[in-house]
């Protein structure tokens, strides 16, 4: 069957009252966006309280609905045939003809549904409901009409062409990326903040993230890698500016100067508050981890609270109470794990204690962070001042 055109559904957005138009055209944005590398020209338009993406002429059909299906904010996308205006009768043979090659096996139940913007229309609503409806059971003898749970809704819309459609792939959901802010996501190589940043998008926030590499410590595949899962997450969050941080001399620095125990909580801190001086300056208003309590030692809820209490924006957690297996689900689902799995260290694994502290003490561990009074900010402001931007797209 060959489809000219999609027509969104959009659920959550739908019912914003008065903004709705800044969701909808965020939403035409989004689909835009998705679908920039794809082949063919698409026409992305809203008409009627309703988006519509034309596709005339030739176009990968898959590769446009794959690129549709990662757009937040879409709820369902149906495939619509449109059919030029020839008159009531030409629209019958039109309809036999594309229930029979949609649905090649005839033992299904189905309602037609019609809706007429045109209203110079010869025919009402209903009658074209009652018309379509017996032509379809004159041609195939095994279909009934079930007009409440029909397994096919075969809506016929008429304005100046003629849209007929029934079938509702699903869409991913969420709200469109760029209606709710933005927030920093603190990107590793790992397999959760991928998803955590994915779930945050997903509600609407564009992202920005901030990965800390510790070279030479650290591999340049290791921060490839984590620019390519940040390219991946963009297939959703649209651009993401990412911030590379050299956070070699800053960790060294902390080896030499506090407990080992307490290394990997005390980076964390660094960390966070690094993230947070470019969070502030780009007017993000939250930051994203893949923290999940209980994970590792600096997650328990003691080390989540030490880590804490360096950040003034709010840390949205979204991993906070899954399970391993559930993070691993989604990452396959939005296609980051086997990038994420490859065996590239990440900057955490090279200076893990033996015996990382579990419940560390916010006091204890500010005042070993005394110990690194003499050179720590300016080597914090150097981290700063020579971060290397890539914007990821
Ligand atoms: P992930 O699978 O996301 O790497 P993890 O299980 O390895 O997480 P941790 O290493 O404790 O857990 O990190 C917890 C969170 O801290 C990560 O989800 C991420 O948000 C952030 N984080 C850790 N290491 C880095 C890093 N090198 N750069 C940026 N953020 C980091
Ligand atoms: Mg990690």
């Amino acid at each position: 069957m060959k489809f000219h055109s999609f027509l969104i559904k959009y659920g959550e957005i739908g019912i914003k009252g008065k903004n709705r138009y800044i969701f909808e055209d965020a939403l035409v944005r989004q689909i835009r966006f998705a679908l920039k590398d794809v082949d063919g020209e698409f026409y992305v338009h809203k008409s009627y309280g309703r988006v519509y993406v034309d596709c005339d002429g030739e176009y990968d059909y898959e590769e446009t609905v794959e690129s549709l299906a990662r757009v937040f904010g879409i709820v369902g996308i149906c495939p619509v045939v449109r059919l030029e205006d020839k008159g009531f009768e030409e629209l019958k043979k039109e309809v036999v003809a594309y229930m029979d090659e949609m649905y090649p096996d005839k033992n299904k139940t189905f309602k037609v549904e019609a809706r007429r913007s045109k209203k110079s229309y010869p025919l009402q609503s209903m009658q074209i409901n009652c018309q379509l409806g017996e032509v379809i059971l004159d041609a195939f003898p095994e279909m009934k009409v079930d007009v409440h749970h029909p397994d096919i809704m075969l809506n016929v819309e008429v304005r100046e062409e003629i849209y007929l459609y029934s079938e509702i792939i699903p869409g991913p959901g969420g709200m469109p990326v760029g209606t709710n802010g933005s927030a920093m996501l603190l990107l590793s190589g790992g397999i959760d903040s991928p998803v955590a940043g994915y779930m945050i998008a997903k509600r609407g926030v564009s992202l920005e993230a901030t990965y800390f590499h510790a070279p030479p410590y650290t591999s340049e595949r290791a921060k490839e890698k984590v620019v390519d899962l940040a390219r991946l997450v963009s297939k959703y969050s649209g651009p993401i500016k990412l911030n590379v941080v050299n956070f070699t001399d800053i960790q060294l620095y902390i080896y030499e100067k506090c407990p080992h125990e307490e290394l990997t909580i005390i980076m964390r801190r660094y960390m966070m508050k690094i993230a947070e001086h470019f969070a502030k300056q780009d007017g993000c208003l939250g930051m994203i981890t893949g923290e999940s309590i209980g994970q590792v030692a600096s997650q328990t809820m003691q080390s989540l609270n030490v880590t804490n209490a360096v950040c003034t924006l709010p840390v949205y957690r979204p991993l906070i109470g899954f399970d391993k297996r559930d993070i691993v689900e989604i990452s396959e689902k939005i296609n980051t794990y086997e990038t994420s799995i490859l065996p590239f260290e990440d900057c955490c694994t090279i200076f893990v204690a033996k015996h990382p502290v579990t419940k560390p003490i916010l006091e204890k561990i500010e005042k070993s962070e005394l110990n690194l009074a003499e050179g720590i900010d300016e080597l914090v402001e150097k981290a700063i001042d020579t971060v290397e931007v890539i914007k990821v797209k």
